[in-house]
């Protein structure tokens, strides 16, 4: 076991290597920006032995790793990540949003993960030091965004299924255009209940990379089927789970005659996104409608479809902040999400005031500055 001096890395043992000018790259226009193709000037990467621990930190120029082709990663997909934003505010401050959940879902992800786990609040240091070096790629217009992806990986350069005694976590940094280019569009969602996510006693709670691959192909099989998004099913009764790499929230009016925010509970299946709980902890402090985290089926939207009473359905996640959905193609049938009547949509509100913490506009202790 590491001594603890080196459980965690520190903040305070970080060392630069800024680029030369001539590493510098050119920043494309925000327009133009897609998720993750483009990518700022520096990184930072700590390597941990199972010996030693953690060793210092480091900023340097982005460049290609170097894995031999044992690495555990490479065989057995020892690997997580996460995904966060840095927002320049209207005052110009640059901002992270609930950085520490993050770091804790980061941390369950890596216990679970056989890589090792460190001092959140060390990581947090790390990343603003990060984006406070590249802070000129953190765009300049409210909706973009920069997209901060911290990753581990078990290096280990052996084949046995074991826990690796060696690792990499590094952070990259990626501009992200608005992702609302013609306003709030809403998307049309596979619901196929072939295919699970995730399953009791599994890992679709945790942000490993080992749950995402395998969503590929159920993707394209959407698209082809002229769907954007997948919406994840699971069990006999059809429950819904998530939506893409979302949370999935149904705003509808219960068999009770109540309006009802719904979401899946964090039952093993869910990710636990810092969105969702943002959404939920914001709709339960406005105190106008239930808010419920319980179990909801297929049967039970289709049916408060065909009764008018299923106001919205939004997907909650970093990326977008909410994506509404239009319509879903199950079994053969088209479920439209009905939303007649309304001023403004409880997922453009929810949109409204996290961005409003985001950018700078409302006070908040969700919004850190770096
Ligand atoms: N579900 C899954 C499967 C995800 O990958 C994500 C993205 N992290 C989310 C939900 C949303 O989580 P967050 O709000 O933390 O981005």
């Amino acid at each position: 076991a590491p001594t603890p001096a080196h459980a965690t890395f520190k903040a305070s043992d970080l060392q630069i290597d800024f680029c030369r000018p001539e590493q510098l790259r050119s920043k494309p226009p925000v327009k133009e920006l897609l998720f993750g193709k483009s990518f700022t000037d520096h990184m930072l990467k700590i390597y941990y032995t199972k010996d030693s621990g953690w060793g210092a930190p480091r900023i340097m120029p982005l460049q290609d790793l170097r894995l031999h082709p044992a690495a555990k990663v490479l065989h057995y997909s020892v690997e997580l990540f996460e995904g966060m934003k840095a927002f320049r505010g209207v005052d110009d401050e640059i901002r992270l949003f609930r950085p520490n959940m993050n770091m804790a879902r980061m941390n369950r992800t890596a216990a679970r993960s056989a890589l090792p786990t460190f001092n959140g609040e060390e990581l947090v240091a790390l990343l603003k030091k990060l984006v406070s070096v590249d802070q000129e790629w953190v765009p300049h217009t409210e909706s973009s965004s920069l997209y901060i992806r911290p990753t581990m990986i078990g290096t280990e350069p052996t084949l046995g299924v074991v826990r690796p005694a060696e690792a990499l976590l590094f952070v990259i940094l990626s501009p992200v255009g608005p992702y609302f280019a013609s306003g709030f569009k809403p998307v049309s969602l596979l619901a196929d209940p072939r295919y699970v996510r995730a399953w009791p006693g599994g890992v679709g709670m945790m942000k490993m990379g080992s749950n995402y691959g395998p969503t590929l192909e159920i993707q394209r099989q959407a698209e082809q089927q002229g769907c954007q998004q997948v919406l994840w099913l699971f069990g006999p009764e059809h429950r819904i789970t998530e939506v893409g790499a979302m949370n999935i929230m149904v705003f509808l009016v219960n068999d009770q005659g109540e309006k009802e925010l719904v979401t899946p509970p964090l039952d093993g299946l869910i990710l636990p996104g810092v969105t969702r709980d943002s959404l939920l902890t914001l709709a339960r402090s406005w105190g106008e409608f239930r808010v419920t985290e319980r179990d909801i089926t297929m049967g039970e939207v289709e049916q408060a479809s065909e009764e008018g009473r299923l106001i919205e359905m939004f997907g909650a996640g970093t990326a977008a902040v909410v994506t509404p959905v239009g319509e879903i193609h199950y079994q053969g049938r088209v479920i439209r999400v009905t939303k007649e009547g309304q001023k403004e949509s409880l997922a453009q509100r929810f949109y409204n005031t996290i961005t409003g913490i985001q950018y700078g506009k409302v006070k908040s202790d969700w919004a850190v500055s770096i």
